[in-house]
């Protein structure tokens, strides 16, 4: 004998175990499901596990097989719904006894059913007598039914079987065709759900729910909806298959998961916009369409491979757009009535202050979306139609790559390595925003990482943390900048110091200062090419004889936007292009190369981005003419002349190798000339 399961009630608390005999009189419909585990759906058939109607809940809990069964509902006659609780003679005592009567009665039943099935089939024409009986030998003793028999024996049409269990059952047969275009959607169910039970919504009349089943002999299933629903339920048959059509085209036909929500929404009595109190904005904010609204909206992001989400009211919409690969792109946005919810959603998940919407606010959002751990800076800024907002996705796959894998040319890399290897001196990174700096000096530091080496950063933000290296966060609101930092970590005997970025003469000051006392120190600055960087120091307010001791070498860098691998193919160049990239006309008849345009790259023709680079080495020409205040023409002059690849040699470089465009490429750096 199987041990005796467990039996739950409603309340989802204490677990009984017993007898059932107390309820047997009663003229009761127990609604049961058994589950495997918490998770799995109902798999046990409603004529095995529950007697519905006439006689009483007799629930052999030991036919399930199930770990556990919960009781899902008790109804009296006229169909009212009870709680467990609440039933007349209900005991927690409900049980797993069998009773052979029953047992016995049960049978009976389903072999009536049977012969009435047969029956309907046979005046249809859709069986013999003989294949009938062969069925009802077959079925004898296998717990098959006699529809699957027929099906399986090749004897019936399955669809036929449908028809004869719709008339048997006095249910209307729905063709393929009669299902609707567009199943109406309803919030509690989901698309998985109608699925897996190959059941569909047809029409809603009020209360009362149509719905389509390829089993209406399950009745724990429609216990199941018209309990989730809180709906009445009529039941309609039609084949799987056209049931299963009717889900797909809904759910992957025109409404796109952000319009599902957002019609969810409407239903449920959507949040206006306007002066709503702080305990409305953060009830909405925990309403669970607005949760999965603003979770769409970032695992859509990242699923594009986006850097940024920007989140823009406009007078008469809410704008989203992406940033994808350096570029914005515009993204299905939710309705402005939906802008205080999402809003607040937002600056709930990134602890700002919701009552404020006047200020602007900087907050941070972590959160793991499908295991992966997301670091989110969110900031807002308070703009005539609302609050402005905007995401940094900072994704510790992109920001760090090992230096290897940045996309130097071979010779560029090499002298790289001997500038982050050099006891004492400047190395300095420089490029606009976004330009990939920061992931340039984490590899760099990654290099050099070793247990003999002591490595401090000064970092606004700590966008990626390194083992073993003491990593400070700029706090501008407590006086902890740049320059306060710097000062404070010379003291701390680093070998390596990195600084997130030179901004000012202090800071310059201290650089200097630290890299002339023993240390190596990397910085970014703020410059269109690396030759300029010289001028730019020395604008600050350095020392050219300063600079001239303590620079060991500039890299300016770009990214550009690589071709997708999957859509790749040759074409012609506009000769323009050519000719702003400054070529020698010999070069022009090389195959280029862009993308067309595919589902793997949005259309875009390109996936990922990968690194320009220019490396001005100082040679001690160079600090002469540093010492001399050349200017950064000359500078740049002296660079090219002695062998410098500059930002459009790599770039060409890397159009004519494939990797790239010559459009990038040009995007990328027009404002060098
Ligand atoms: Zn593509």
């Amino acid at each position: 004998m199987r041990e005796r399961p467990r039996i739950q009630d409603d309340s989802g608390e204490s677990p009984a175990l017993g007898v059932l005999d107390p309820v047997d009189q009663l003229p009761l419909r127990v609604g049961l499901a058994a589950f495997d585990s918490e998770a799995a759906a109902p798999r046990v058939p409603a004529d095995r596990a529950v007697d519905f109607g006439q006689r009483g809940p007799a629930v052999d809990a030991r036919l399930t097989g199930a770990e556990k069964v919960q009781i899902r509902s008790v109804e009296d006659e006229n169909g009212a719904c009870l709680s467990g609780h609440n039933v007349p003679g209900y005991t927690t005592a409900f049980g797993a006894a069998t009773k052979p009567a029953r047992a016995a009665g049960r049978s009976e039943i389903g072999r009536a059913h049977a012969r009435l099935l047969g029956q309907i089939l046979l005046e249809a024409g859709q069986t013999t007598l003989e294949t009938l009986e062969r069925a009802l030998g077959r079925i004898r003793g296998s717990g098959e039914r006699l529809g699957e028999a027929l099906v399986a024996m090749g004897a019936v049409a399955s669809e036929d079987v449908l028809r004869a269990l719709a008339a048997q059952a006095n249910l209307p047969f729905l063709t393929r065709d009669e299902l609707p275009t567009s199943i109406p959607i309803l919030k509690n169910l989901s698309p998985q759900y109608l699925r897996q039970y190959r059941v569909c919504p047809v029409s809603i009349d009020g209360n009362t729910l149509t719905v389509a089943t390829a089993d209406p002999t399950n009745l724990l299933l429609l216990d199941d909806l018209r309990l989730s629903l809180a709906m009445q339920i009529k039941v309609a048959v039609a084949a799987p298959e056209g049931i299963l059509e009717a889900i797909e085209r809904t759910y992957t036909g025109a409404a796109t998961p952000l319009q599902r929500i957002v019609e969810g929404m409407e239903d449920s009595g959507a949040p206006g916009e306007g002066d709503e109190d702080v305990s409305h904005l953060r009830d909405m904010a925990f309403e669970a369409p607005v949760v999965r609204l603003v979770n769409l909206i970032i695992e859509n992001a990242l699923g594009a491979e986006a850097s940024d989400i920007h989140l823009e009211p406009f007078e008469d919409a809410l704008r989203v757009r992406y940033r994808i690969d350096g570029v914005l792109y515009d993204q299905e946005a939710p309705p402005r009535r939906l802008q205080a919810a999402v809003t607040s959603r937002i600056k709930i998940m990134a602890e700002m202050n919701i009552a404020e919407r006047r200020l602007p606010q900087d907050g941070r959002i972590r959160v793991v979306l499908h295991s992966r751990r997301v670091d989110i800076r969110v900031s807002t800024v308070p703009t005539v139609y609302g609050e402005s907002i905007v995401m940094r996705l900072l994704d510790r796959s992109t920001i760090f790559l090992p230096l290897e894998r940045l996309g130097f040319p071979p010779e560029t890399q090499a002298r790289l390595e001997r500038l982050i290897t050099l006891p004492h001196g400047i190395l300095l990174v420089t490029g606009p925003t976004g330009s990939g700096k920061t992931t340039t000096l984490y590899a760099a530091l990654d290099k050099i990482n070793a247990p003999d080496k002591k490595i401090i950063t000064v970092e606004d933000p700590v966008e990626y943390q390194l083992k073993g290296v003491n990593q400070i966060p700029v706090k501008a609101k407590i006086g902890l900048t740049f320059a306060t930092g710097l000062r404070h970590i010379v003291r701390q005997d680093p070998d390596v110091i990195m600084i997130g970025e030179i901004r000012d003469l202090e800071t310059a000051e201290i650089a200097i200062q630290a890299s002339l006392t023993g240390h190596l120190v990397f910085s970014t600055l703020h410059t269109n090419d690396a030759p300029g960087a010289i001028p730019r120091l020395q604008d600050m307010g350095c020392e050219p004889y300063l600079v001239s001791s303590v620079l060991e070498g500039v890299l300016a860098q770009r990214l550009v936007r690589r071709i997708c691998a999957s859509c790749r193919a040759p074409y012609e160049a506009e000769p323009s292009d050519l000719v702003a990239l400054g070529l020698p006309p010999g070069e022009w008849r090389q195959a280029l190369f862009h993308g067309r345009g595919c589902a793997e790259c949005r259309g875009t023709g390109y996936r990922g981005r990968l690194g320009i680079y220019e490396l001005f080495p100082i040679s001690e020409d160079v600090r002469s003419l540093i010492l001399r205040k050349a200017s950064s023409g000359e500078l740049r002059r002296y660079a090219t002349e002695n062998g410098m690849v500059t930002l459009r040699e790599d770039g060409w470089a890397k159009a004519r190798a494939g990797l790239t465009t010559v459009a990038e490429v040009l995007r990328v750096t027009q404002e060098e000339s």
